[in-house]
């Protein structure tokens, strides 16, 4: 199994260009992450988290600067660094098993092989049972474990998580928090994980790194060192998610709309 890799980002800088419209997305940005760390990225919308994600997976080219994974430049995507989203984009005409298979198929593994990695991932994330329902059987919260039993069964080094469980309820949340957590400690996968809420960011991270709005820019780097499991509800966990807010509306501008933050 590939535990994570480094992270290095050096004067990355994004300015989309779409006919005589252009957005300064991210401000030129310097980042080390370090193998297997869990960084939160926090800020409002807009704030270029996303378009972090994207160069950072390879999906966009930065207009300037340089991003290695250990010290491999990055350019282009590779399964070894997988996007998930709050939309988990499952195949809906594959059973669950099919879509945790599919991203094994151009795998060297014997077609048996890569049905038992498969359905070992499916058990790890708590689906047992439900190997041949389809997506429109599951519920949102499963359709978000099937996506990450798909993404680690193809066992890459990084996680990119673009707001992944926003669109779950509370509860749920809470659940795939844990589910996360244990799977991260368990793999030691480096993890970037994009967030508006602020206990999200505390209650996960190794690290916060707070972005300001437009251009992008990280305005604060800030460790947690509070001891593992931690749950949304812990008081240590809303004490240092109150000081982030702070820092965060600090860094935000007093035009920006920041309905989007949570506390
Ligand atoms: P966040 O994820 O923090 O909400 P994004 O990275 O999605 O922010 O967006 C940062 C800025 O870049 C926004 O102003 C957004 O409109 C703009 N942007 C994002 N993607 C594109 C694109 N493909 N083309 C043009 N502008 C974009
Ligand atoms: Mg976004």
């Amino acid at each position: 199994m590939s535990t994570g890799r480094a992270l290095h980002l050096r004067g990355v800088q994004k300015t989309y260009v779409s006919g005589d419209r252009t957005v300064d997305a991210l401000a030129p940005t310097d980042l080390d992450v370090e193998p297997g760390e869990f960084v939160c990225l926090l800020g409002a919308s807009g704030c270029g988290k996303s378009t972090l994600l994207q160069l950072v997976a390879g999906l966009e080219p930065a207009t300037s600067g340089t991003i290695t994974v250990d010290d491999t430049p990055v350019e282009g995507p590779s399964s070894d660094r997988v996007l998930l989203f709050q939309d988990a984009a499952l195949f809906p005409w594959l059973t669950v098993e099919d879509n945790v298979a599919f991203g094994l198929k151009h795998s060297t593994r014997p077609v048996d092989d890569q049905r038992q990695v498969a359905r070992d991932w499916i058990a790890r994330v708590h689906l047992r049972g439900f190997e041949g329902a389809y997506v429109h059987q599951l519920s949102g919260g499963m359709r978000q474990r099937v996506a990450l039993a798909r993404a680690l069964a193809t066992d890459p080094s990084m996680l990119l998580m673009d707001e992944p469980f926003g669109a779950l309820d509370a509860l749920t949340r809470d659940r795939l928090h844990e589910e996360l957590e244990s799977l991260w400690a368990a793999t030691r996968k480096t993890v970037l994980f994009v967030t508006h809420n602020v206990r999200e960011a505390v209650a996960l991270g190794d690290r916060v790194l707070v972005f300001s709005p437009r251009p992008g820019r990280i305005v604060a780097d800030v460790r947690v060192t509070l001891p593992r499991p931690r749950a949304l509800e812990d008081v240590a966990v809303m004490q240092q998610a109150a000081d982030l807010m702070k820092v965060l509306r600090r860094a935000l501008d007093a035009t920006t709309d920041d309905s989007r933050i949570e506390a």
